[in-house]
């Protein structure tokens, strides 16, 4: 089975061909994070834009990488939702055009159901698995008994992870997306300022991380007002830290109260170093669980995620037509 994916739901326009769900064959990725820096986050408007100037050459590129002819394709996959709705409807509308025009099904997929399927791309899934999904909006634990078997049992209650990174790299002046700066930072201070760790009810798999980021901001809104300085290492190392010891010890216990063979991350901030150090180490400690982690080029949006899922989505029958529109707060609905 060969699929051709879009993606388009943020900044990153992208179109893959992916073959059985697990080959790449292509995955061309247009990011457009130069144009949104100088406004420290993603415009919508200037983003549907790019979208538009770019999405022709993407799929030339995609399907010249590929090398193959339109006859060998058997769905086109897009994302549907959740994300901005002109940036969603650039690539539905030229997924449905091009399905229209060659006569071949379309399959809309969830955005997140891609971040999760990204790790299809590295090795096979082993169920019952548990997908810890932390991205720019996301922040949850779903559960997962077989394939496209969506269970959320926690999320966020306010901030998304990639959300507070953004943020606090902001109060740092750092340049966007601040996830990987605070990354960097961290890897070079220690954890010397007393930040909360916020667990919530004992027995809870939801998250918050607003309380965290309130209390980076009034370090350095305090530094500031006692003419003092703060050490950037330590506070982007101290911030990551408490971040990176709740979503870990929540991972954990999740994955043993539910007995699963597989612990998967999935969305961008899945790129961080210190929480996939963690994770390696929290599971190789445990000893029981079989963990997978998407090398970064497919941890942040890229089409070939949403290939992946989309061929498990067409696979179990599930098709759209020609009046999907994007739905920017989309449910993670099983099929
Ligand atoms: P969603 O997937 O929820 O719709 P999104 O698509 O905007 O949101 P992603 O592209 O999955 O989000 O991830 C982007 C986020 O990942 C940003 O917040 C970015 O700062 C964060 N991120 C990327 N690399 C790192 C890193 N090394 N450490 C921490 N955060 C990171
Ligand atoms: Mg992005
Ligand atoms: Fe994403």
């Amino acid at each position: 089975i060969i699929v051709l994916a879009v993606e388009s739901s943020c900044d990153e326009t992208s179109v893959a061909v992916i073959k059985n769900g697990i080959e790449i064959l292509s995955n061309v990725v247009s990011s457009q994070i130069e144009s949104h820096k100088r406004f420290g986050g993603v415009v919508p408007e200037v983003a549907s834009r790019h979208h538009v100037e770019n999405v022709t050459m993407v799929f030339e590129e995609a399907l010249l990488k590929a090398n193959i002819d339109w006859k060998d394709i058997d769905a086109i996959t897009v994302t549907e939702g959740p994300g901005l709705i002109g940036s969603l409807l650039i690539g539905i509308n030229a997924a449905k055009a091009l399905a229209f025009a060659h006569d071949i099904p379309l399959v809309g997929v969830h955005h997140i159901a891609g971040h999760i399927y990204a790790n299809q791309l590295v090795e096979p899934l082993q169920f019952p698995l548990l997908a810890l999904v932390v991205s720019g909006g996301h922040t949850e634990l779903v559960y997962m008994e077989d394939h496209y078997q969506f269970k959320v049992i926690g999320e966020t209650l306010d901030d998304a992870v990639g959300e507070a990174y953004d943020k606090v790299a902001r109060t740092l002046k750092l340049p966007y997306p601040g996830g990987p700066h605070i990354d960097r930072l961290a890897a070079l201070g220690e954890d010397t300022y007393k930040l909360p760790r916020v667990w919530l009810d004992k027995d809870s798999y939801d998250f918050s991380f607003s309380g965290l980021k309130s209390a980076v901001i009034n370090t350095v809104h305090n530094a500031k007002q006692r003419g003092e300085e703060i050490i950037p290492e330590n506070l982007a190392a101290s911030f990551q830290a408490s971040v990176v010891e709740v979503l870990v010890e929540k991972t954990m216990r999740a994955a043993k109260e539910f007995h699963v063979k597989q612990i998967i991350v999935a969305g961008g901030v899945s790129a961080n170093k210190g929480l996939r150090h963690a994770l390696e180490n929290a599971v190789k400690a445990q000893g029981q669980f079989k963990l997978t982690i998407p090398p970064l080029s497919l941890c942040t949006d890229n089409a070939a995620m949403i290939g992946a899922a989309g061929t498990q989505a067409y696979l179990r029958g599930h098709r759209s037509n020609m009046e999907m529109n994007g739905q920017s707060g989309m449910e993670l609905k099983s099929i």
